[in-house]
């Protein structure tokens, strides 16, 4: 199969499989404020989603706003994070991010180096930032959905996926779809529920029909 078609039979495949056992989570459902996108996608590094979207309101609820989390106490934002563990950590991180965003007047800006450039951001929440935010076609490459495309594809060249120049551009061509955000959610979930990283779920799994990783594993017979 040529490489175009590999990526459409992947597309078309994924969502099809979405449909019908994409997982709902509360920020998936309606329209957040630009704080909660941003908020969302801090909680959920090293989190599982199913815990993030227990806690969220809590949290939203005790913080709703970029003002807010900038004048709170440092112990105070500790505190509300502690159910969900990494407290020291975050509660550093959400207080730096929330006095950037003062010092910005709470506009996030749209220049993508600029947006990088901002304290904790980083790629992945850029391009989270522009996916759900700017609206753009931007892929939430992180270890699950290289791993996801690795097997499916074949595997990178360099370590660190933010400057694997194959996989990025693997990642940019699965999400350029008119349902770019969907796409998205639908990798994450399958990384989850299906393409797991210790014991993927071969059996039950749509893409196999032209998954590499699949293809060439050798078959046992005891
Ligand atoms: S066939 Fe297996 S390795 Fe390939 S995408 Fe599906 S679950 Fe992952």
């Amino acid at each position: 199969m040529k490489d175009a078609d590999k990526i459409k039979y992947f597309q078309s495949n994924i969502l099809l499989w979405y449909g019908q056992f994409g997982r709902k989570f509360y920020w998936r459902e309606g329209t957040l404020t630009e704080y909660e996108y941003i908020i969302v996608e801090i909680l959920l590094q090293r989190t599982k989603a199913e815990t993030v979207d227990k806690f969220l309101h809590d949290f939203i609820g005790k913080f709703p706003d970029w003002r807010t989390l900038a004048h709170a106490e440092l112990l105070e934002i500790q505190l509300a994070i502690k159910p969900i563990g990494l407290q020291v950590q975050r509660s550093k991180r959400l207080k730096e991010l929330a006095l950037e965003m003062q010092k910005r007047n709470y506009v996030l800006p749209h220049d993508r180096i600029e947006l990088e450039s901002i304290p904790f951001l980083g790629q992945y929440i850029a391009n989270a930032v522009e996916l759900f935010i700017f609206h753009k076609t931007k892929p939430l490459l992180d270890v699950n959905m290289a791993r996801v495309l690795e097997r499916y594809f074949g595997p990178r060249k360099k370590a660190d996926l933010r400057y694997d120049p194959y996989l990025q551009d693997l990642a940019k061509r699965i999400v350029n779809h008119p349902h770019a955000k969907e796409i998205n959610w639908a990798v994450l979930d399958f990384a989850a529920l299906i393409c797991k990283a210790r014991v993927p779920s071969h059996c039950e799994c749509p893409l196999r029909k032209e998954c590499l990783y699949f293809n060439n594993m050798e078959i046992v017979v005891t």
